[in-house]
């Protein structure tokens, strides 16, 4: 310990990593294809020289040390590489790093790297009372064996100045989060409800999610439209978050218009006295300055040429102005300091108490934020809005494919000028067509296991695939290089394939099929349980909730709930008396469709025969547009909107905002159930008087769908309702929960299938439906 000063400030408390990268970060930021496998290969790296290390050296050593600037204290710690013994008798603390670059180009090696090594070694020399120490910084090349190492003798005196010099520039940056968090913890000890009275079974589910976050156990939570889900969310833990039962939270959600429901809410909150720094997290297509994604290297985008160089400038300007942080605000701040937008968001978002952003940054491996640290893991809520979404989600983000075709067009460009990287696309592509052959007749097949070969053959792949990658030539050509592109995207393809085998167990399937002349090959994760639940399970507490987590027991089993988390199912706030529910009897099933198409067009007739806005869901494009034909012949004095496929976003709000509430006359919506129209939209009060949803809502009956009914029967389970049932009938409540969204609507539910009076479909309706009819 160093100093002897009072401690003035709640202290610091942060790792040397993350110290040294703040104090010295500088250029622009790498290549996605360059950190994609580094991790796991300087992982690799470090254990093939930790191997080296003779008796009496040291790895991993844990250090940690405290340091004062001014009026605030630093509480570092890290773990060091290696301290070695030399022959001497002195010691060495040794710092390792991997690389892509050829060695004789490191030169005196990077200023971050040497930053990270020099406070190793200053907390080393405290703990030993050393006068002076040797700091050795080794460099690996990646994919290859040698190692450079670079040595120098430092003195105590010298790293005691070194380390007062890195805090210092630290301290600013301390210094505006401290004074931060001190203004948000009186906000959130004084925040108040926003509303003045909690809907019917609001109170109750706020109680719940305050009670399970101070357990820190998780909540699945089943609870009808219009009760308020996001605010009975977000206040119990912004309250939790006022008495330091936790550190902040996450908000996932699956689609945009329930993002924009939660940034909503807490710009009420904050309109309420809040203090808090949230951040909505954009996808980087949407987000890139550059039209569109990449690529992203210094000589095609300015917002990532000297990156690091301007981030700290311009996270410091954020923070100090700003509270909430949407795209607008991010993009108007990046182009301020020149940095990427995408790159600038994620760089906020470890800083910010409320994160608001896809699923996909907790639970994707290819995209999950990775400097999250555990410990502020250990102290985060994660609130999983419609959370039903959850299921397909995870089995997407676990699965992967590769095709062949991509291998046979690298193999045959790359002939002349990159014989190896030809030779390893070839080496694929030739999997591929044993593949084929041994698909046979019916041109598809499936195993248990993924084919022990290919593993070996995509990681010659990938190595060689990055190294002409990195080539300056890309570089600089592919801004407009397509050819190249796909390199890049065979190369992620691959990736994603490793990482996927990693994960893969008995819980996946392997199957390849032939399609239209191409192989494709799926590692396809059937129960996406036990990884959602990995995932997700270093955090303080997750709540799950939605309308549709009907049955829990089936939620719980697909989202990995453990055995002491929580359900709670809220009964719906209104009365029975604000819907009128009739079943129409009519089969959609796809034998009877066409002679369906007369008595649906007749049925949304007659709903619409009461002036007012109405509503149609199907179960596909198709169907949707053969009823309306039929519908728009015969009744073409129906003024009627029907949903594309593609809408862009400004037809969609168009789309909405033709639902007005003083539309003096009738409309009809034709739109497809599962679609963008048929979630998270909200149309309160006239604005909607009824809804027909045609179908069970039973996915398309397909391979994949059949993998899943087989895998969960073999589970003992109910196969076919796993598979399709509980899926399907969860589109069919989202549907039809667009239409009472308060206490003041009122309207009708035509449900169009036979199958809504029998079993298991008609227990899964709600019950304030099922009592109307
Ligand atoms: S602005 Fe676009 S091209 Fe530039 S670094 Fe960001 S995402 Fe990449």
């Amino acid at each position: 310990m160093e100093g002897g000063a009072e401690m003035l400030q709640q202290p610091v408390a942060l790792s040397v990593r993350s110290l040294v990268e703040y104090a010295y970060a500088s250029g622009s930021i790498e290549p996605g294809f360059r950190s994609a496998s580094a991790m796991a290969e300087g992982t690799r790296i470090h254990q093939k020289i930790q191997q080296q290390y003779k008796e009496g050296d040291r790895k991993e050593v844990y250090l940690k040390t405290e340091i004062l600037h001014n009026e605030l204290v630093f509480l570092v710690d890290g773990r060091c590489d290696g301290l070695l013994v030399s022959e001497t008798g002195s010691f060495i603390v040794e710092e390792i790093k991997s690389t892509v670059s050829p060695l004789d180009e490191i030169g005196e090696g990077r200023e971050v790297h040497w930053a990270q090594a020099l406070m190793y070694a200053y907390m080393i020399s405290l703990e030993e009372k050393l006068s002076a120490i040797e700091v050795r910084l080794t460099y690996v090349r990646r994919g290859g064996e040698e190692a450079r190492s670079l040595q120098r003798t430092a003195t105590l005196k010298e790293l005691s100045s070194f380390a007062a010099e890195t805090v210092a520039r630290y301290a600013p940056y301390a210094e505006l989060m401290l004074q931060h968090t001190e203004r948000r913890d009186v906000s959130l000890r004084q925040l108040a409800f926003p509303f003045a009275v909690y809907r019917k079974g609001q109170r109750h589910m706020a109680g719940a999610v305050y009670q399970s976050v101070s357990e820190g156990v998780s909540l699945f939570v089943q609870a009808p439209t219009g009760i308020g889900k996001t605010m009975s969310t977000l206040f119990p833990v912004l309250k939790a978050m006022g008495e330091g039962r936790a550190k902040g939270l996450f908000y996932l959600t699956a689609k945009t218009v329930t993002r924009l429901a939660a940034e909503e809410a807490l710009a009420l909150l904050v309109a309420g006295g809040l203090t808090l720094h949230a951040v909505t997290l954009t996808a980087k297509e949407r987000a890139c300055f550059k039209g569109e994604e990449g690529p992203c290297t210094a000589d095609y985008c300015p917002y990532t040429d000297g990156y690091y160089d301007r981030i700290n400038a311009a996270i410091l300007d954020i923070l100090a102005e700003e509270t909430l942080m949407s795209r607008e605000i991010i993009a108007r701040y990046a182009r301020k300091h020149q940095v990427c937008p995408f790159e600038f968001s994620l760089d906020i978002a470890y800083a910010c108490d409320a994160v608001i952003c896809d699923y996909n940054y907790i639970y994707d491996p290819r995209i999950s934020l990775k400097r999250l640290p555990e410990e502020r893991k250990r102290g985060l809520v994660l609130l999983v809005d419609e959370a039903h979404n959850l299921v397909d989600r995870g089995r997407e983000m676990f699965s992967a494919s590769l095709e062949k075709a991509p291998f046979l067009s690298l193999q045959r460009r790359y002939k002349v000028h990159n014989g190896n990287l030809a030779h390893a696309a070839k080496a694929v592509n030739r999997f591929f067509i044993a593949l084929r052959k041994s698909c046979g007749e019916e041109g598809e097949r499936h195993w248990n296991e993924y084919p022990a070969e290919l593993p070996s053959l995509l990681e010659t792949f990938a190595v060689e695939a990055e190294q002409e990658l990195i080539q300056a030539s890309f570089i600089a050509a592919s801004a407009d290089n397509e050819e190249e592109g796909s390199l890049l995207d065979t190369y992620y393809a691959v990736q994603a394939m490793l990482r996927t085998f990693k994960l893969y167990d008995e819980r996946y399937i392997t199957y390849a099929e032939v399609r239209r002349g191409d192989v494709y090959l799926k590692l396809f994760n059937l129960d996406p349980s036990k990884l959602l639940r990995q995932m997700s399970k270093s955090f303080l507490s997750r709540i799950l909730f939605s309308a549709t987590l009907s049955p829990l027991s089936y939620y719980r089993d697909m989202i990995g709930a453990e055995e002491e988390d929580y359900s709670l199912s809220v009964p719906s706030p209104f009365e029975k008396e604000q819907w009128k529910v009739s079943v129409l009897p009519v089969s959609t099933r796809y034998r009877d469709r066409e002679a369906s198409l007369q008595p649906l067009s007749e049925a949304l007739h007659e709903m619409v025969s009461r002036q007012g806005n109405y509503l149609v869901f199907f179960p596909s494009y198709l169907y949707l547009q053969n009823v309306y034909e039929v519908f728009a012949d015969r009744h073409p004095e129906v003024p009627v909107l029907v949903q594309g496929t593609g809408m862009s976003e400004q037809e969609r709000e168009a789309f909405l905002a033709a639902f007005r509430p003083d539309n003096p006359d009738t409309l009809l919506g034709f739109a497809v159930m599962g679609g963008i129209f048929s979630e998270g939209v909200d149309l309160p009060g006239d604005r909607l008087n009824g809804v027909m949803v045609v179908g069970v809502g039973l996915p398309q009956l397909g391979f994949e769908r059949n993998l899943l009914r087989r895998y969960f029967s073999d589970e003992g389970k109910n196969g076919f309702d796993y598979a399709y049932v509980y899926p399907g009938m969860s589109k069919v409540l989202q549907a039809g929960g667009r239409l009472i969204r308060s206490e003041q609507d009122t309207g009708i539910i035509v449900l169009a299938d036979d199958r809504f009076l029998q079993q298991p479909y008609y227990s899964l309706l709600p019950e304030e439906w099922r009592t109307t009819f």
